[in-house]
């Protein structure tokens, strides 16, 4: 049973998170910041976190992985430049939260984990909360999703070595790819878009993100 008390409290933490964390910080895409005041981010995080679920910092969610922190969510959802028409790839399902989040702002997410436990795991809140857009994919996503390309937005949940050229190859013409590149300990946000057939690259914000593994990634 859920206690509708605690549920008013974290509803209340939500907003004050979106306003001190996101709105404060010059995040201001109207879409991210509705997504995130109306998905409770503590469904998806052990009942033992939930406390900590608003609060500005990434959590620790088993297997090595985290949750990131909402900021980080919110920059590089709005960095992909989403719209409601649109495919999108995630790469590294974590949690879900992420793709919960940008299954308000597109028409259809794939999500790709490298963890089964993690992806199975994923699909139970997002089944409680009647998001029926996001279809988890269990496998190595630096090799992308073919059966599904191309897609407009790709957005990559892992510290990558570099680019894998794979996803550049599903991207559609007008699409972004928003990635965290650089060692295992630091990357920089890096936006790719396909623009007549070129790709233009603009470099972000530093951040730091669990290392991607897989083929093109960090490997096993
Ligand atoms: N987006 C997640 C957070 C992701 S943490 C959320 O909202 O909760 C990074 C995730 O990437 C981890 O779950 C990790 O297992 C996964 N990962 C790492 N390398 C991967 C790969 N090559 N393919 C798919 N997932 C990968």
């Amino acid at each position: 049973m859920t206690d509708p008390i605690a549920e008013a409290e974290l509803a209340s933490r939500r907003d004050q998170m979106v306003r001190d964390q996101l709105v404060d910080r010059g995040i201001s895409h109207p879409g991210v910041l509705a997504a995130m005041r109306e998905v409770p981010r503590h469904e998806f995080v052990a009942v033992a976190q939930r406390a900590f679920a608003y609060d500005d910092r990434p959590l620790s969610v088993g297997y090595g992985q985290t949750i990131s922190q909402p900021y980080m969510v919110a920059v590089m959802t709005e960095a992909l430049d989403p719209h409601l028409h649109e495919r999108v790839l995630e790469v590294g399902t974590g949690t879900g939260y992420q793709a919960a989040v940008l299954a308000r702002l597109v028409r259809e997410v794939i999500s790709i984990e490298y963890v089964p436990e993690l992806a199975e795991q994923a699909r139970e809140p997002l089944r409680r909360l009647g998001i029926t857009n996001v279809t988890i994919i269990m496998g190595d996503g630096t090799l992308g999703y073919p059966p599904r390309e191309p897609y407009d937005g790709i957005i990559v949940t892992a510290g990558a070595p570099a680019v894998p050229e794979t996803l550049i190859a599903q991207l559609n013409e007008g699409g972004r790819i928003v990635i965290p590149v650089g060692s295992q300990m630091y990357q920089e946000l890096v936006v790719l878009r396909r623009q007549a057939g070129k790709i233009h690259e603009e470099r972000r914000e530093g951040c730091v993100f669990v290392p991607l593994r897989g083929q093109y990634g960090w490997g096993r």
